[in-house]
């Protein structure tokens, strides 16, 4: 079952009265959302998409897709503050493990490139390169390229800091940007620039690695699922989906409204490919030098928040877990009849900043002369988790109205009480998020044995589970074959699971095989 969001606003018919309290009283008490006249709320977040999520973005002023250089965007204020707490809330995942931070070059020599073939030819056709400085034309072997990604660059350096045991694990990522330069682009999801966190780490033996790739996929379940709220599929990639110089990678699927999968982060054992091409060696407990081995992980901080808004919006607009939401609450001051009054709640307003800050909670005051309506309606579009609104019946009695943005109607909370209320607000709205995100995403499940059953299910709109021949190379067609008839990629076999079809299955991809495993296939970005 899919989840459907019909949304309501101010251009729609049937819902004429104009935004103000008064207007969203009447709608309340016919169950409607308010009106804000937001552009994103006259299209279904499911059937909808692809018009709901540009307008999204644009209504909460994440995103700016004017930029003339195609495939690049520009992160507005709500947007950077939103990933600045998701990027503080996944390094201190990574610092919690071990990891350390570090800053490595945005641009490498053209000869590092070069160093590992498979990683080279996967990504040579999206490198952009810098060719000319000034006036001069750089010779062949003088270029520069723009980092896609960042092995080649760390593990040059990595060779001079690793000697002996002594010097590992080493566990180091960076938070930067990288370049790309894809053909398609859609902002917060594909671009030809984004922004993420690449760790990059180095062990004594291959278990270590294999570990570290499990540990990975923990600390993406912990931080996207845990603190973000979106729900994930964790696979093996098939063999032609290994990322370029890998033995093998691990993946996070989510999946968008649409029904389409999104690839979140991605773990690779690098094994002692790149080891061996860069010289990163070791001299192990019987005194012999071997080659290390490493992995890497990338979570893109970037295509999460446009996972996150995907994820949690509703027919009133964005919806933030509390701990990443870029103002945790506004405090919207009533105006007053009398203006001795007014400037009781002005000073009430900045009294209660001042101090939610001092608790570390992120407040903002709306002061602007829009009505209340109007900005209630504005900050619940913007996502913003907690209301408190504050007249100068509040002001003077010590008590303080607050509204959740997931729960109906205002409670009143006593001053006292207020940090542990707002505190008590944000974990359950929380709570609300991952619950609806969970079941949007469970649901989204089939198992179909045939082709047969493929066929009656073709429109369905989520993850296909199936019995299948291989994801080596030798599954190759089969994956083809899926693919021009369905539109669907086959993303893997689920991790920590042996799941096996029953005897005598044949793989739905018509090789005529007997399937050995139960993949996991779905239409993707
Ligand atoms: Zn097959």
């Amino acid at each position: 079952m899919m989840q459907r969001l019909l949304y309501h606003s101010a251009t729609d018919p049937g819902s004429g009265s104009k935004p103000g309290p008064q207007g969203d009283q009447l709608r309340h008490q016919h169950g409607q959302p308010p009106a804000f006249g937001a552009v994103s709320s006259r299209y279904d977040k499911c059937l909808q998409f692809s018009q709901w999520y540009p307008a999204m973005l644009q209504d909460a002023k994440l995103i700016d897709t004017k930029y003339p250089a195609k495939g690049f965007f520009t992160l507005r204020p709500w947007a950077v503050r939103t990933m600045k707490q998701m990027y503080l809330l996944y390094e201190a995942a990574l610092e919690g493990t071990g990891h350390e931070p570090a800053l490595f070059p945005a641009v490498m020599p053209e000869s590092l490139l070069q160093k590992e073939a498979e990683h080279l030819e996967g990504f040579n056709p999206q490198v952009f390169w810098i060719t000319q400085i000034g006036s001069n034309i750089l010779p062949k072997g003088e270029r520069l390229a723009l980092r896609p990604t960042s092995e080649t660059i760390m593990y040059t350096v990595y060779k001079d800091w690793i000697s002996g045991l002594a010097d590992l694990p080493l566990k180091i990522y960076q938070s930067c940007q990288v370049w790309r330069a894809e053909q398609e682009s859609k902002a917060l999801i594909r671009g030809r620039e984004f922004y993420w966190i690449e760790a990059h780490d180095v062990f004594a033996t291959m278990k270590e690695a294999e570990q570290q790739v499990l540990a990975d996929i923990a600390m993406s379940e912990k931080v996207i699922h845990g603190q973000f709220g979106i729900p994930m599929l964790f696979v093996l990639r098939p063999s032609w989906d290994t990322f370029p110089g890998a033995e093998y990678t691990c993946a996070a699927d989510t999946l968008l409204p649409d029904g389409k999968a999104l690839q979140l982060p991605s773990s690779h054992n690098l094994g002692q490919k790149f080891s061996k091409k860069f010289d990163i060696k070791f001299t192990n407990s019987e005194g012999k030098e071997e080659y290390a081995y490493q992995t890497c992980y990338g979570p893109s901080i970037w295509r999460i928040l446009g996972a996150l808004v995907a994820t949690h919006a509703d027919e009133r607009g964005l919806r933030f877990p509390f701990e990443v939401a870029p103002q945790q609450v506004v405090i919207v001051p009533i105006k007053a009849k009398a203006p001795a009054d007014d400037e009781l709640v002005a000073q009430k307003c900045m009294q209660l900043k001042e101090r939610l800050e001092q608790a570390g909670i992120r407040t903002i005051i709306d002061a602007s002369d829009k009505k209340p309506g109007f900005k209630y309606n504005h900050w619940e579009m913007m996502g913003v988790p907690v209301r408190i609104e504050m007249g100068a019946r509040e002001a003077a009695s010590g008590n303080v109205t607050l509204a959740s943005r997931t729960e109906p109607g205002k409670i009143p909370v006593h001053e006292s009480q207020l940090e542990t209320a707002i505190r008590d607000m944000g974990q359950r709205l929380n709570a609300t998020l991952k619950a609806e995100a969970d079941k949007f995403f469970n649901d989204s499940f089939i198992t179909c044995m045939t082709i047969e059953e493929m066929r009656e299910n073709k429109d369905h709109r989520g993850f296909y589970r199936i019995p299948f021949c291989s994801i080596q190379d030798d599954g190759g067609a089969c994956f083809d074959s899926l693919k021009s008839e369905f539109e669907i990629a086959v993303r893997g076999t689920k991790i920590g699971e042996d799941e096996k079809p029953p005897q005598g299955c044949k793989c739905v991809g018509g090789c005529g095989r007997d399937a050995e495993l139960m993949v996991y296939a779905a239409k993707r970005y």
